[in-house]
């Protein structure tokens, strides 16, 4: 699409946004805004500033996409960027191109509303928040339930409800996004009360700076001005001991003064070693919620939940291939999916378990790849000194029939075969021997030590 047809299009946008949400609105959100580009389905909109575009990312983006889709079915999804070098998306014909308007501070925007010289000041402290990290984008399931619904609770709550609020768990997990929620809950209901979000290290570095510029006053001012105060990842001040002390007397002042503090780590609080004690102990005063590394389910949710927002569609079966195998933490989910869909995109490739077992091949361990059901029956048939050929015959002593149950629960666990598939392969057995055999085997190594020995030795041999 060039850019006459794309500068009408966004008039056209920009004419029915001043009849849905009113001509102050328009004029001082919409109108610093302008089309860039359109690129596979996306129309990228250029903002004068970070904040800017948080805040339309945030409150006006659904109205914007629905009218652009309106003047155009090909607009898939509306991205809005910030035009300085550093954030501007990556897309082949940009680079030739010369840039648009410098970045505009934050503050030369009119909220729409009259606004106190305290906002400004959270808007100044904390660090810009991610358009997307909401609680409608956040998928729940049973390994976060817990922390989303105290999350949930603290942004709704008009008095504070637990303080501090500490979210604990390992890395990729969703602590981030639920302190990112709160901050958007809170402040779509009231953008008056003074947010302030940002990394413990962040904290130091102001703190550090404070020192070094003889500015403590202005430092302790500005903190104790916040409302809500939200540390993340409050690990990276264990063992630097002036930070903490620091810490202690903000978070003191604020619990003292009914503000609402939210911490996250990566440990619960008796867990952070190099944590002075009198800090461990009061952080675990409010509420402790952790959040648990990921279920299939959930896995499986939050691919679906962002294939309802991609343009490319991937089959089920890919997904759910997705689910099992990348299990270590929702960002590296999101890393292979991306992967995925670029691939797509780029290469135009259509998308099948065996192209994204290629795309991910350095994700998915080695093992997941190699493995082949001949390889299992014949280290099986080694290791009890039985004869390959009775992996497939019918032979029912019980010298034979368990090594060949093990060689089929090993099959069902390091490859991706279904269970026909492997039955296929065991002389044409059915796949209800298979699932037969798969939960003897499990059933057995829960009591029998020696057979749990065996499994794992034989799976690390087969895996190596
Ligand atoms: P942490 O701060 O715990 O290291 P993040 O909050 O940065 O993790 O989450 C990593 C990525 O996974 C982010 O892109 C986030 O949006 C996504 N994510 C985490 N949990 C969920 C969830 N329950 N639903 C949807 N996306 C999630
Ligand atoms: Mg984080």
């Amino acid at each position: 699409m060039d850019k006459t047809n794309l500068q009408r299009i966004w008039k056209v946008v920009c004419r029915n946004l001043q009849h849905q949400l009113g001509s102050p609105v328009v004029n001082s959100w919409i109108s610093p805004l302008s089309v860039d580009k359109f690129y596979s389905g996306i129309l990228y909109v250029k903002a004068p500033s970070m904040f800017l575009r948080d805040w339309v990312v945030n409150n006006y983006l659904g109205s914007i996409l629905a009218f652009c889709q309106k003047e155009c079915k090909d607009i898939k999804s509306v991205e809005v960027f910030v035009s300085s070098a550093r954030s501007e998306p990556d897309f082949p014909e940009s680079k030739s191109e010369p840039r648009g308007s410098e970045p505009v501070a934050a503050k030369t925007f009119a909220l729409p509303e009259p606004q106190g010289k305290k906002n400004e000041e959270a808007i100044v402290l904390g660090v810009p928040l991610d358009p997307k990290f909401t609680f409608e984008n956040f998928v729940v399931g049973k390994p976060n339930e817990f922390a989303y619904a105290a999350a949930l609770r603290v942004a709704e709550s008009d008095k504070v409800a637990f303080n501090p609020l500490f979210l604990y768990g390992a890395v990729g997990l969703g602590k981030t996004h639920l302190m990112h929620a709160i901050a958007w809950n809170i402040k779509t209901r009231n953008h008056k009360r003074n947010v302030a979000y940002m990394s413990a290290e962040k904290f130091m570095y102001h703190f550090i700076k404070s020192v070094r510029y003889k500015d403590t006053m202005a430092f302790k001012e500005q903190f104790r001005a916040v409302d809500v105060l939200m540390i993340d990842d409050i690990q990276f001040i264990c063992g630097k001991d002036s930070t903490q002390e620091e810490f202690f007397h903000t978070f003191n002042d604020l619990v003292d003064n009914n503000r609402q503090v939210i911490v996250s780590a990566d440990k619960s609080p008796s867990d952070l070693d190099g944590m002075e004690d009198r800090l461990k102990s009061r952080l675990g005063w409010g509420l402790v919620a952790d959040i648990h590394p990921t279920t299939y389910e959930l896995r499986l949710g939050i691919l679906q939940s962002k294939m309802a927002e991609c343009a490319v569609k991937i089959p089920d079966k890919v997904l759910e291939f997705i689910a099992h195998k990348i299990t270590t933490n929702i960002r590296e989910l999101e890393g292979a999916l991306n992967r995925i869909v670029a691939s797509a995109i780029f290469i135009g490739r259509e998308i099948t378990i065996e192209s994204a077992r290629d795309v991910l091949s350095d994700l998915l361990r080695t093992s997941d790849r190699k493995v082949t059901v001949e390889e299992i029956q014949k280290k099986v048939s080694e290791h009890y000194a039985v004869k390959l050929a009775d992996m497939s015959s019918n032979r029912r002593v019980r010298q034979i029939s368990m090594p060949r149950q093990v060689a089929m629960y090993l099959a069902k666990k390091l490859t991706t075969m279904s269970l026909p598939e492997i039955g296929k392969r065991f002389g044409g057995r059915d796949h209800t021997t298979v699932l037969h055999a798969f939960k003897k085997v499990e059933e057995t190594i829960k009591n029998d030590g020696s057979l749990a020995e065996d499994i794992r030795l034989l799976s690390s041999i087969l895996t190596k």
